[in-house]
């Protein structure tokens, strides 16, 4: 019997905001002693009021922007009512029916919404007892939904790589899976062909995944299971039917937990104590412009100037690098040096070097170099020819060395060592 996993995912991602989500606690509280980020907001006491936090707004905005998603012109925040002790208001501000932004499209994988809503508590267990952290409670967090356009456990695992490559560009959130800072929950079943039938398997939703690697496992496990299952009993998808599993790395194994809430149950309704928002396109133009070129537009730019597929892939893996790699640009087109864009890249992707300048030094060492007494001759020109930086070098202005470094390195066309030409310079300027 052929079969084709779909697969879903629904993705928590803490932002990094100063402040919670309606209150004025700090909510970098990782590491922190329990209890110390709380006050009567994100402790749910009677009688406190939430006060949005417009920074995580705009910051999932902008989200929602990079996944191509629509902005809302009117949003607001519900109430999703359930009973837990990491939650004591009795309920978690969240988004229904008007998140802040939907349907996009990712690397191919619609986006169903993105809402923003507050993080709960933490619990912990210990012998008979169970203690509650609330330091988390209430720091903003950004809940993206996908259709369930994937199709395999590693196609999974990839994308969110690039959807934490890409919070991370946008400077929202941290995203690190092993801190909780970005939790997933996917959910599987499969489309099985019998004869020229067509069975969907019942879907189930995994929890309790800390790791991209575990992502992998846990769900190449329940295709697995499915698979065996509806050869043994023939169980189909039921409509409004899901069951959540929780993934046991110990035993790889993925085990029964519940049967999922239906939206009903948690009896949503308009947060009464926050006014809607309205957008005007003029706002979202304004966030529009606060983005920063995003990751692929620079992949396709980098590929346009001489890099391979494979080196413009791991130069934009992260916002360090793809800064090394502009940098480095930006020095050898200053020094009219001529290197080439894709050696920059070498130096970044093999050896691991973060700095433009010594990248750079490295790469005009290869070139032919001059003689010391012809770069002598071009540094005392130079010093000749730019007597007003030269007045700002001896009254201590250090940096300006650096400006006259670039001028003889044009006028050797990039042959000198800077290193060398640096040396010799601020020997000639110390002593004139
Ligand atoms: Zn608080
Ligand atoms: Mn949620």
């Amino acid at each position: 019997m052929p079969f084709k996993p779909i697969i879903g995912l629904e993705i928590h991602i803490e932002l990094k905001t100063k402040s919670k989500m309606f209150c004025y606690c700090s909510a970098n509280y990782f590491g922190h002693p329990a209890n110390t980020h709380v006050c009567p907001v994100c402790l749910g006491l009677p009688g406190a009021l939430p006060y949005p936090n417009q920074k995580a707004i705009e910051e999932v905005i902008m989200t929602g922007l990079a996944l191509n998603c629509q902005i809302a012109s009117l949003s607001k925040f519900d109430r999703k009512n359930y009973f837990y002790p990491d939650l004591p208001k009795g309920y978690q501000i969240s988004q229904y029916d008007l998140p802040l932004c939907q349907k996009g499209e990712f690397l191919g994988v619609r986006i169903k919404r993105v809402h923003l809503e507050e993080d709960t508590g933490k619990l912990f267990h210990e012998d008979k007892f169970s203690f509650i952290d609330f330091n988390r409670s209430g720091v903003p967090l950004m809940e993206i939904v996908t259709e369930p356009d994937l199709h395999s456990a590693s196609q999974t695992k990839e994308f969110l790589k690039k959807l934490q490559q890409l919070v991370r560009y946008l400077k929202v959130a941290n995203a690190d899976m092993e801190k909780g800072q970005m939790r997933c929950e996917p959910t599987v079943n499969l489309e099985i062909k019998k004869g020229d039938k067509k069975h969907y398997t019942p879907l189930v939703e995994i929890k309790n995944i800390n790791s991209f690697r575990f992502v992998e496992k846990a769900i190449e496990y329940e295709i697995k299971r499915q698979f065996e299952e509806f050869k043994k009993t023939a169980t189909e998808k039921q409509e409004g039917n899901k069951k959540t599993r929780g993934w046991d790395e110990k035993n790889k194994k993925t085990f029964l937990q519940r049967e999922k809430e239906e939206a009903a149950d948690y009896r949503y309704f308009p947060e009464p104590d926050i006014p809607p928002i309205r957008f005007s396109q003029v706002e979202i133009e304004k966030i529009k412009e606060q983005m920063p070129e995003l990751p692929e537009v620079k992949m396709i730019n980098f590929k346009k100037i001489g890099l391979s597929d494979y080196q413009a892939e791991l130069v934009t893996k992260s916002a360090k690098k793809i800064k090394t790699f502009e940098d480095s640009l930006k020095i050898s087109k200053k020094i009219k040096a001529k290197i080439s864009p894709s050696k920059i890249a070498n130096l970044i992707i093999n050896k691991k070097i973060n700095s433009p300048q010594k990248i750079i030094d490295i790469l005009t060492r290869e070139k032919p170099t001059i003689s010391n007494e012809e770069l002598s001759k071009v540094i005392d020109q130079i010093i000749e020819n730019n007597p007003s930086p030269v007045e700002e070098f001896k009254k201590g202005k250090e940096t300006v060395i650096e400006f006259l470094v670039g001028q003889v390195m044009a006028e050797t066309k990039g042959q000198a060592d800077p290193q060398s030409v640096r040396k010799l310079l601020r020997e000639k300027l110390d002593s004139a």
